[in-house]
């Protein structure tokens, strides 16, 4: 089997003339019988990847996938295609079940689409034991790794189950978000030797990522969605009471939306998802509970009007903007208060201590995302293992105003900090460093300290945010929860001792600024 028959069904059965990036890398290695992980950014074509395949082997392909709400669509969309594709699912009666996979043991299927769940059940182990999987297309790959963001414990039990079958068949998983810890969980896992990771890159040229800060966030969203009458979009929000306030106060202001969350009755979230995708409402407000695997080219914006817990999931759900590869809008509108229910979720969450402060760091990375002041798709890059040049696209590549070198005031912050053997939080920082005299101060003698005092003139608002700065940029560090106490950071211990410098820009003109920084 060669590239040329792929390519081949590629035009015949799916009218596309070439393939996109890492399609053909990826079906090569398929073909030639590897276990391979694919990660691909979304609408990159990861479908494609293993439906080829399905149709140039003998044999079934499985395909695990988390979608079931969108399970069926699929079907149909290969069947109007010619493909003999089905799917089971939770909803189905036993004696459909049954006839099902009666029907698959006859060869009558070339893929068959199943949720993660039914793996839970050895009996569905056992049946899929007696078909002739040739191949096992594992979707949303990321969600078997507990280093990830989406962690499901179905996905865990893919592994055991692919052992208990009596033939082992070949596997293709794939994702858009692995970090390299995860992508090596995953190899790990499902048993893909690392050299066959093919990995795109999670550069997506069309998607211009945004930061919004210090403004109101209902008179962005309506200013944003007056200026973009008749665009397509997500807006995403931490909580189902967040999204319901949200999806009124657009109805309010006559904007076609609807809503999505959890807590919404089946039937009600299937006509609003059917709602957006067929164009009869402009807007979906929703939590997080929307969006996985679906399939609308046309978003031509994501706005995160909370901000998420993770870069992953933050990059993930903006990923759904701009499918089809026309130009489009990631923007993240940032309050530091919504890191607050971020870190609620977690605190009240069921995760061990390790899981949670792994949970914490993630966030502190979130928050870092948002307050960086450098290109924001390079940031994401980065976390993402990839080195890359700046985008010029981002609103930090975007924002000319003028950078300020900081690094005396950072250092004299910095160096507050160690003296105060990080026992104190943002608030004490501010008084010492600005000479404060209140009872506090004098009963803990900190006027003794040599930092005390030098930064005096300046005002304790703006020592502060310079506080608020550095922890977000990541040379200061919080620890501790209701009362976080800061500490520095390696890379705050860099600036300290003079490797590095550090800029800042500022609403402010450079004259006015200067008496700050000195
Ligand atoms: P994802 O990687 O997010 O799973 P999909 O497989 O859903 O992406 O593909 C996204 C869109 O791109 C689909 O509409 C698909 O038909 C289209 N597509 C996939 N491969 C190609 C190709 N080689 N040429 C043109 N369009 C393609
Ligand atoms: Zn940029």
């Amino acid at each position: 089997m060669d590239l040329a028959a792929a390519q081949q069904v590629l035009k015949t059965t799916f009218g596309y003339d070439e393939f996109r990036p890492g399609q053909k890398a990826v079906i090569e290695q398929v073909l030639a019988g590897q276990n391979t992980l694919a990660v691909m950014p979304t609408g990159g074509g990861k479908s494609l990847c293993y439906q080829i395949p399905a149709l140039l082997f003998e044999g079934l392909t499985v395909v695990v996938s988390p979608l079931i709400s969108l399970m069926k669509d699929q079907v149909d969309a290969l069947n109007d295609n010619g493909i003999a594709a089905t799917f089971i699912n939770s909803s189905m009666a036993y004696r459909e079940i049954n006839q099902r996979l009666q029907e698959l043991r006859a060869g009558d299927y070339t893929l068959l689409y199943i949720a993660p769940e039914r793996l839970d059940s050895p009996q569905f182990i056992q049946a899929l034991g007696n078909l002739p999987i040739k191949l096992l297309a594992i979707d949303e790959a990321h969600c078997i790794s507990q280093w990830g963001h989406d962690f499901r414990p179905s996905y865990l039990a893919l592994s055991t189950a692919i052992e208990q079958l009596p033939t082992q068949p070949q596997v293709l998983a794939l994702t858009a978000t692995a970090t390299e810890q995860v992508a090596q969980d995953i190899c790990q896992r499902l048993q893909i030797a690392p050299d066959n990771e093919v990995n795109t890159g999670f550069a997506r040229d069309n998607l211009d990522l945004s930061v919004v800060k210090d403004q109101d966030t209902d008179q962005y969203i309506l200013d944003y969605l007056a200026a973009n009458a008749a665009e397509a979009g997500i807006i995403y929000a931490s909580t189902r009471k967040e999204v319901t306030r949200i999806a009124a106060l657009l109805k309010r202001h006559h904007i076609q939306a609807t809503m999505y969350h959890a807590g919404l009755d089946d039937d009600v979230r299937r006509k609003n998802q059917e709602d957006f995708l067929y164009d009869r409402v402009q807007v979906m407000v929703a939590t997080n509970a929307f969006g996985m695997g679906i399939d609308k080219s046309n978003v031509r914006f994501v706005i995160h009007a909370q901000v998420p817990g993770t870069l992953e999931a933050y990059y993930q759900e903006a990923g759904r903007a701009g499918r089809d590869g026309l130009p489009s809008q990631a923007i993240l509108i940032y309050r530091a208060k919504d890191i607050q229910i971020q870190h609620f979720f977690i605190d009240e969450s069921e995760m061990d201590d390790e899981h949670k402060h792994r949970s914490y760091h993630k966030l502190q990375l979130m928050t870092q995302y948002a307050n960086t002041q450098g290109c924001l798709q390079q940031f994401i890059l980065k976390y993402f293992g990839e080195a890359s040049e700046p985008c010029g696209r981002c609103s930090n590549c975007r924002d000319d105003r003028a950078a300020q070198d900081i690094t005396t005031a950072t250092q004299k912050v910095l160096s507050c900090v160690v003296r105060l053997h990080a026992r104190f939080g943002k608030g004490v920082v501010a008084q010492v460093l600005c000479g404060a005299n209140n009872q506090r101060i004098r009963d803990l003698n900190l006027s003794d300290l040599p930092t005390y005092g030098i930064m005096n003139g300046q005002r304790q608002k703006s020592v502060t945010e310079l506080i608020d700065f550095l922890t977000a940029t990541g040379y200061l560090q919080t620890q501790g929860g209701q009362y976080p106490t800061l500490a520095v950071t390696k890379n705050g211990v860099a600036v300290l001792k003079g490797q590095t410098q550090v800029y800042r820009k500022t609403a402010q003109t450079v004259e006015q600024a200067a008496p700050e920084n000195d």
